[in-house]
């Protein structure tokens, strides 16, 4: 099963496509995706690997004997990839984490021999999460910015006038591509890492694991370095939309101005994997419960796959951390009441899912929808934002404008930014209510989100 980044783009037809096959028949967070695997070979063959061949992700029961672990192994033909144990997870308690095993079987046999076992917790593809980015447009247009204004708009415009668009004090994860801080657009905003800031290069001066995380981690590849080149269009293009610097004279400006943004880079050119989107989620929930960071969300612009137990687990560490999730429905036209969309439905408390509308209000042509599924819509067609381009065989700062649940996302996460910054004593379900209480109705969302209405940050 395909998982992409919700932007809307040449390609998206296939992703569409792909992404209707996602688990029909999931119901329940504590059941296997048993369906969606079954289908997943013969989707996999037909449209590209949509889990990671040769890898399942396990999780041993704490305290099982070494000898059972290796009569599992056996069981699975199957050896120890990886063993995650992130920082959010050993803060926990928690010192089993995941495990990704590489198996010589198929994966849909090696997950059922797997779970036969007593001491496997679960056991699970390694969902493969892909990018298909190109950009539609590179010219940047004044007044362009519908998003950010009143009518169809996020009513960020308002919130402006009225003060609030100065968010410095909280901080946003972007959990995506990397994200170009050296845009003149963004660089104000790239916050860093404090302890390793200021620590000495080379070393992992806050103990997460990770040496000089200055600006964020590339899970993807697994390095310090979070900003790539121009294939971090994506990414770049969401930073944009949740904290382009405003009153610059120049390029774009976000929901909140001056918002601070950091990056856990997992999407990479040939995709991300669930092992990495685990690691992306538990590196904000340890920063913010390690560090005491004033993370009030990430952004996850990005989904599809089958049901993770080991996603579902990260992301309830995050919601005890008080950290939300914001995650885009999806951009191909389903109903996720009936399918599932990943990691929009997810039942966690701390998951804001968010549809795309026009600039005429309408929801837009491709945005998943669910009436309990989705909880709002938000401005997603059309829209500019910052975005790397090559000029000149050199990496240069640009804008573009993108369709997609991935463009409306960002604008909730940018939201919350500004309500935190204005209630700093808000709690991660109040900052949410607040957020879903003040959508304005909207006829197009009626029925296909929660609220049936559209994001609206001049009214709270
Ligand atoms: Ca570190």
């Amino acid at each position: 099963m395909k998982v992409s980044p919700f932007v809307l783009r040449l390609s998206s037809l296939a992703a569409a496509t792909a992404l209707a096959a996602c688990s029909p028949e999931q119901t329940s967070l504590t059941s296997p995706a048993d369906p969606a695997l079954a289908a997943a070979p013969q989707a996999a063959v037909a449209r590209g690997p949509e889990f990671v061949p040769g890898e399942v992700i396990v999780r041993f029961r704490p305290g099982a004997s070494s000898a059972s672990r290796g009569e599992i192994m056996r069981l699975a033909n199957a050896q120890v990839g990886e063993k995650i144990v992130t920082a959010a997870m050993r803060g926990r308690g928690d010192s089993e984490g995941i495990t990704v095993l590489r198996t010589s079987m198929n994966v849909p046999d090696a997950i059922a021999s797997l779970k036969a076992h007593a001491d496997v917790e679960y056991a699970e593809p390694n969902w493969v999460y892909t990018t298909d980015a190109t950009s539609n447009d590179t010219y940047y247009t004044n007044n362009s910015l519908w998003g950010m204004a009143a009518g169809n708009g996020s009513g960020a415009v308002t919130a402006w006038t009225n003060n609030k668009q100065n968010c410095g004090a909280v901080y946003i994860g972007i959990i995506d591509e990397g994200y170009m801080y050296t845009h003149p657009d963004l660089a104000a905003n790239a916050a860093k890492n404090p302890i390793e800031a200021a620590g000495r290069a080379g070393v992992d001066d806050d103990g997460n694991g990770l040496v000089d995380d200055i600006y964020g981690w590339d899970f993807a590849g697994n390095n310090s370095t979070v900003f790539d080149g121009v294939g971090d269009d994506h990414g770049t293009h969401v930073a944009g939309t949740i904290g382009g610097v405003g009153a610059n004279g120049t390029g774009v400006a976000g929901v909140c101005w001056s918002v601070k943004l950091m990056n856990a880079k997992f999407l990479g050119s040939t995709g991300g994997t669930t092992a990495n989107a685990v690691k992306a989620v538990d590196y904000f929930t340890n920063l913010k419960t390690r560090q005491g960071l004033n993370i009030a969300a990430t952004s996850n612009s990005w989904g599809g796959g089958g049901f993770s137990q080991a996603l579902a687990d990260a992301i309830t560490r995050a919601n005890t951390a008080g950290i939300l999730f914001v995650a885009a429905a999806g951009n191909s036209t389903l109903d996720c009441n009936i399918s599932a969309c990943y990691p929009a439905n997810y039942p966690q408390d701390n998951v804001i899912s968010v549809a795309s509308i026009t600039s005429t209000g309408g929801i837009s042509s491709f945005s998943n929808f669910g009436a309990t599924t989705i909880d709002i819509g938000a401005p997603g067609s059309g829209i500019w934002s910052t975005v790397p381009v090559s000029s000149k065989g050199k990496v240069a700062a640009g804008y573009a404008s993108y369709n997609g649940t991935s463009m409306a996302t960002p604008h909730v996460s940018g939201a919350v930014a500004m309500y935190k910054a204005a209630n700093p004593l808000a709690t991660a379900a109040q900052i949410k209510a607040a957020i879903l209480n003040a959508a304005t109705p909207t006829a197009s969302l009626s029925g296909k989100t929660l609220t049936g209405g559209r994001l609206n940050v001049a009214g709270f």
